[in-house]
């Protein structure tokens, strides 16, 4: 069998035999050294172990696809490839609540239905089940993200990336949308012990509402997110009146977009947004939310991205040569997440991998009929953005740079403020929030108890 294997310097009348198609990379350096970047790949095989269900969307396998593309592809030659531990409780408690995260300890499938009267209280249900190992899976991903903010802060990695991170839905005292702990939130934390400015950018499909409400009050963090918006779709937030509150007004941006966006109407609007928030609010950090789900063809998705335009949205956001956190989030096509995930490896590594998957790869047969790396993904949602919607998104967002006078307080040479301080003060504001989220819930339930139970992302 002749194995196709893409080099430089390949001759048609030269043939590798396995053994050394199996130690070629299947890359081409685009630089000679990535600009002396150092990018580090944090993860935890055993993620992708747990399963929350045969129906529901959420598959962690597709971290072990990832993981299959990127080794395959000889990519763990090029970046530092760390084995994460878990997130220690006390590490999970630096934000979330004490009898959450108890009860994610305790319940199991087996004795859930101990626990009934608290399920509401913390959103337990078809979204959002109870799984074998919940909080186990959980710890694993959320300790792929500290890890990858230490190694930032330590200065030993300038790109970290986490793929099984990006659960951006989490909030402080509940689970939402898929999403239990909210690792972003536990990274960014770590990351503002040293950094006076961390910019959040999301281009998951979904609004990334959790990372927002816990930065909501202050200008440490500006959270940036581009998704659907119809003020139906989940999480039915992220409209432009969003901007924060107290410090923080102005620090968040949303921008709502319509169904079908296209490769070339989504880079555009990326770059004309991110471009002038990095120069005006001259973040430290960056760290990126990569959901896949904004790609064409998700299961849950509606837009119409392919995958180089998704990761244009990452060689974009590395250009500005930031420290850089990476993570994934939503996607619920496995075959095309992984393949999403792999390339935008790639692009941080700043190579360029042959579009024909390695011939080697376990699970190769889920990446039929066509077995490349960047399948047409778009056009099979009509496109409602129009030009003037669009045009008018960005101006709306760009508005509330106007009020950011340069960088905010927190200069780089002051020590940032005390990190528990600030914990204590956004304490009050979200445990309010969780009440009243509460309160809606629960007369929703009682108007309505028959309703089953929508899939969200
Ligand atoms: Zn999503």
């Amino acid at each position: 069998m002749v194995i196709t294997t893409w080099r430089a310097d390949a001759s048609p009348t030269f043939f590798l035999d396995t053994k050394s198609t199996r130690n070629t990379p299947a890359y081409l350096p685009i630089s000679s050294n990535n600009n002396g970047l150092k990018v580090s790949y944090h993860n935890n095989e055993d993620v992708s172990r747990y399963h929350f269900g045969t129906r529901h969307p959420m598959k962690p396998f597709r971290l072990m696809l990832t993981d299959h593309l990127v080794l395959g592809y000889g990519l763990h030659e090029k970046m530092d490839f760390y084995k994460t531990r878990p997130a220690t409780e006390e590490e999970i408690l630096q934000f979330h609540s004490e009898d959450y995260i108890d009860f994610l300890q305790r319940v199991t499938p087996e004795n859930k239905n101990e626990f009934e009267g608290v399920w509401s209280k913390f959103n337990i249900g078809d979204d959002c089940p109870i799984f074998d190992g919940i909080y186990d899976y959980c710890s694993i991903y959320a300790g792929g993200s500290l890890d990858a903010s230490r190694k930032l802060i330590a200065g030993q990695s300038d790109i970290a990336i986490n793929w099984s991170g990006g659960l951006h839905h989490a909030k402080k005292f509940e689970a939402s949308g898929f999403c239990y702990v909210n690792d972003i939130v536990l990274g960014i934390l770590n990351l503002l012990r040293y950094h006076p400015r961390v910019l959040y950018i999301d281009i998951d499909l979904h609004h990334g509402d959790g990372v927002q409400e816990a930065f909501y009050s202050t200008d440490r963090v500006m959270t940036l997110s581009f998704h659907k918006y119809n003020g139906e779709f989940f999480p039915g937030t992220g409209n432009f009146e969003e901007i924060g509150t107290g410090l923080g007004t102005h620090h968040s941006l949303n921008v709502p977009l319509r169904d079908g966006i296209d490769d070339f109407s989504y880079i555009q609007l990326f770059r004309s947004i991110v471009d002038p928030v990095i120069n005006t609010y001259r973040p430290t950090a960056i760290v990126l939310q990569c959901g896949a789900d904004s790609l064409g063809c998700d299961r849950l998705g509606c837009f119409n991205l392919n995958i180089r335009a998704h990761g244009e949205c990452v060689r974009f956001v590395k250009s500005f040569g930031l420290p850089m956190m990476v993570v994934g989030g939503g996607g619920y096509t496995p075959r095309n997440v992984s393949r999403a995930w792999a390339y935008e490896t790639s692009v941080l590594l700043d190579v360029e991998l042959d579009p024909t998957l390695p011939a080697e790869i376990p699970f190769l047969n889920y990446f039929g009929p066509d077995f490349n790396l960047h399948p047409n993904l778009a056009g099979k949602v009509d496109n409602r953005n129009t030009r003037k919607y669009l045009e008018g998104v960005r101006a709306r967002v760009l508005e509330q740079l106007r009020y950011l006078n340069g960088a905010p307080s927190v200069q780089m040479q002051v020590a940032p403020p005390d990190i528990e301080g600030f914990l204590e003060e956004e304490e009050e504001r979200l445990q309010e929030e969780h009440e009243s989220r509460n309160d809606v819930r629960n007369e929703w339930e009682t108007k309505d108890r028959a309703r089953t139970g929508e899939l969200y992302a």
